[in-house]
């Protein structure tokens, strides 16, 4: 059967350079970076130019990445780790209502533990108010975290003029970029953030590796402890192989920024304008305006009317060989509706006929057809079983 993957937000196909860059280092340079001698060297050097190749793609110096072990590592160590670093100060932190659980689920491990959280709130676009994070700052405020791009309807927060902010008020500001890196183009001097989280197999590097970037100067308290890896900023042996292809992983991505959001933009679009002429009584979750960068440029969020979306789900699966999911792929297993399609104001009933497709690299128009034709047949044919289908007033 063919076989077509179009859930690049939940992770990327590893690129043939990548591992083909990984694969010295699980053979001859298996050296321990922190060894002295020529062979832990070897490994140290694979290291240093990952560190390059990462800070590069975001405008960083190599000096503020720090490698971790995933990107929800990155996200708890930032929000653990500037919240005790206050306490003293404060203890209220800022987010938004749509984060990824990695935030979600630190901050309400952080409120068992005396902090106060404000979830912000968003339109129905997916959009945080900047006034309302005006209106939330308070005099124990010490950190504010907004996601840059969200994983599940691919709105693009405004993080410039939400950094500038929290920096008027003295505020650190941290951004989960996991979603944007790769996907549009993330400078930390013009954007001016403090803190950015990001993760390797979401851009076509290997599972398992992560980088927390920290502007120089700012101070963060130790989240794994033990030897004096990454300059005593978290301990343990480096993953080798998987920093060095999330540094090639960087590398290809910033050399192919431009091409690569001009080819997941035209995909995604066509795959919008294809799903409203073949099939009707469906509706767009996030940003409407698919041109500019307010979305990311492979998302495409529909809810189907009538239809449960696990059954969408498995019969592109079985029947077709296409890989999609519902909601998030990390919140699939649950039956909750997505908090974040709950925030931009979706239904409950609508979101359970939700489906997210995200294209990438590797997709093709001969792709979309075939998963358009797929579509066109599973939702007339589930709409006949459905006792509500066409029904006024179904919701
Ligand atoms: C995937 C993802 C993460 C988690 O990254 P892992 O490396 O899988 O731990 C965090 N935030 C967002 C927005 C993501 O999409």
């Amino acid at each position: 059967m063919r076989q077509v993957y179009l859930d690049y937000s939940a992770t990327t196909p590893v690129k043939n350079e990548v591992v083909e860059a990984m694969l010295p280092y699980f053979t001859e340079v298996y050296g321990n970076p922190s060894s002295l001698y020529t062979a832990g060297l070897a490994a140290g050097n694979g290291l240093d130019k990952a560190r390059e190749q990462v800070a590069t793609l975001i405008n960083a110096k190599p000096s503020e990445i720090f490698f971790t072990s995933c990107g929800t590592e990155a996200d708890n160590w930032v929000l653990e780790g500037v919240a005790d670093k206050l306490r003293k100060k404060g203890n209220h932190i800022i987010t938004s209502k749509i984060e990824h659980h990695a935030i979600l689920h630190t901050c309400e491990y952080l409120e068992e533990h005396g902090f106060e959280v404000t979830y912000l709130d968003v339109d129905n676009e997916g959009f945080v108010n900047p006034a309302d994070l005006e209106r939330a700052i308070t005099n124990k405020t010490v950190l504010v975290s907004i996601m840059m791009v969200n994983n599940e309807i691919g709105t693009v927060q405004p993080i410039r003029e939400l950094a500038q902010i929290a920096s008027k008020h003295g505020i650190l500001f941290h951004t989960d970029a996991v979603q944007g890196l790769g996907n549009m183009p993330i400078d930390v001097e013009k954007l001016g953030v403090d803190f950015l989280s990001m993760s390797g197999h979401k851009i076509y590097g290997p599972k398992g590796v992560g980088a927390l970037y920290i502007r120089q100067g700012r101070r963060i308290n130790v989240f794994m402890h033990g030897g004096a890896q990454e300059k005593k900023h978290r301990a343990g042996t480096e993953n080798v192989a998987g920093i060095v292809g999330f540094g090639k992983a960087a590398e290809l991505a910033a050399a192919n920024l431009d091409r690569h959001i001009e080819h997941c933009r035209e995909l995604r679009n066509y795959f919008w304008e294809q799903l409203k002429l073949n099939i009707p009584d469906i509706s767009l979750n996030g940003p409407e305006d698919l041109e500019s960068g307010k979305r990311h440029p492979g998302n495409l969020n529909v809810s189907f009317d009538y239809i449960e979306a696990e059954s969408i789900l498995l019969m592109l699966d079985m029947k077709y060989g296409i890989s999609v999911s519902t909601g998030s792929a990390c919140s699939s297993k649950s039956l909750e509706p997505s908090h974040v399609l709950t925030a931009a104001g979706v239904s409950i009933v609508k979101s359970n006929g939700t489906v997210r497709f995200t294209v990438g690299d590797f997709t093709t128009k001969e792709d979309i057809d075939y998963v358009v034709d797929a579509m066109k047949t599973i939702t007339s044919k589930l709409r006949e079983l459905s006792p509500v289908a066409g029904m006024k007033g179904w919701e």
